[in-house]
């Protein structure tokens, strides 16, 4: 036994002969695999990232995992969140992350946090963990982690995905940067579209997440060169990898000037209406799917419009309805007549409320929004009309 080793948990018989692989690593070897059981780790979101995560983390021997995530297993997620099975799909995400975990790995101690990190709680969850990993799809929750770290003087390992693309870094060490050093401020609400609106590519969140947890193992071990300081991007359709070296802002108001001294509003921050839905269909006038089918069946004179794009009709469409891509409709307008009616519809709602308010600030007077979108059409009127 030498004196580094004191205070960490022994190994059992069963640990050594599971973790062997580890312990003939030079890197690792006892000292580290006892290194790994000591510590604790947080995943925000047990999503896509956040699977890969959560099954490696565990299988490498981390002592402690602590999980963030509210929110439930849908058929829309096992395409890429591995944590999660067919026979998971309408529990929550924590309990299936729970019992995939202990099954991998029964030596781990599962910690759940059941709720929505917020800057009323997250100090007090993170501080806890020795190292945070960011798992989250959004950007107040991102902002949130970064500077919930920075205060806290954790590191924060970064990950985000979107389509082929994939970007990692670690942030909020001591002496480098945060992820405000590199986004100052968050892009204006709508311009960014989620995966939920844009997909990605199933296996993405693999690799970027499996990148996130093996830079978490080398914190925690201390060892090798992490991507403190770098960020990397990652193409997965030119399966091109690059770095590109980010520098600690002194200007920057978390981590340089420190003028952030707490945590703030991160909806506000970023844009985000508190008086919105959740669709964020708020505050335009809307119809529901089975007052439009009514419209439909008498032969109403109205026009129906569908914002999505092209390749999103080509999945599910209401017969009847006009192809207008959102980013389309200013030049579409002078093709529009005001004078009649028109039902905007798109997936959930959300992109055609702002078509509806564009609508209006053009003059348009009697524009309806189609409440909960081809989603909801398919739950409440036609059900052969597939959801995705
Ligand atoms: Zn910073």
């Amino acid at each position: 036994m030498t004196a580094t080793l004191t205070g960490l948990p022994a190994l059992e018989h069963d640990e050594i002969l599971r973790y062997s692989r580890h312990l003939i690593i030079p890197n690792v070897g006892m000292e580290g695999q006892r290194r790994l059981k000591a510590a604790r780790v947080l995943l925000i979101g047990a999503g896509g990232l956040g699977s890969p995560l959560g099954l490696y983390l565990a299988a490498a021997g981390v002592g402690t995992l602590g999980i963030v995530d509210f929110d439930v297993v849908d058929a829309t997620n096992l395409q890429r969140q591995i944590l999660h099975g067919t026979k998971d799909v309408g529990r929550p995400k924590l309990a299936s992350a729970r019992d995939r975990i202990q099954d991998v790995n029964p030596h781990v101690n599962v910690e759940l946090h059941e709720t929505r990190l917020t800057s009323a709680n997250a100090l007090e969850i993170l501080r806890e963990y020795d190292v945070v990993i960011d798992g989250t799809d959004n950007f107040p929750t991102r902002y949130l982690t970064n500077d919930a770290c920075v205060l806290l003087g954790k590191p924060n390992v970064y990950g985000s995905i979107f389509r082929f693309e994939g970007q990692a870094s670690v942030f909020a060490t001591a002496d480098g940067p945060c992820y405000r050093c590199l986004f100052r401020e968050p892009p204006p609400p709508g311009l960014v579209p989620s995966c939920a609106e844009g997909g990605v590519l199933g296996v993405l969140p693999g690799l970027i997440g499996t990148i996130q947890a093996t830079e978490g193992i080398k914190l925690l071990l201390g060892i090798g060169e992490t991507l403190v300081g770098r960020l990397l991007l990652v193409d997965a359709l030119s399966m091109k990898f690059r770095t590109v070296k980010l520098r600690k802002d002194p200007d920057c108001p978390m981590c340089g000037t420190h003028e952030i001294r707490e945590l703030i509003d991160y909806e506000q921050f970023c844009g985000i209406l508190p008086d919105a839905a959740p669709d964020g269909g708020g505050g335009v006038p809307e119809i529901t799917p089975s007052d439009l089918a009514a419209k439909l069946r008498r032969r109403d004179d109205f026009d129906l419009i569908d914002v999505r794009e092209p390749y999103e009709q080509d999945i599910a469409r209401i017969d009847g309805a006009r192809l207008v891509p959102l980013g389309t409709l200013t030049e579409a307008l002078g093709t529009l007549d005001s004078a009649r009616d028109i039902v905007v519809h798109c997936r959930s709602g959300a992109r055609s409320a702002k078509a509806v308010r564009q609508l209006q600030a053009a003059g348009f007077r009697r524009v309806w929004n189609l409440a909960g979108g081809i989603l909801r059409w398919s739950d409440d009127v036609d059900p052969s009309v597939p959801k995705y």
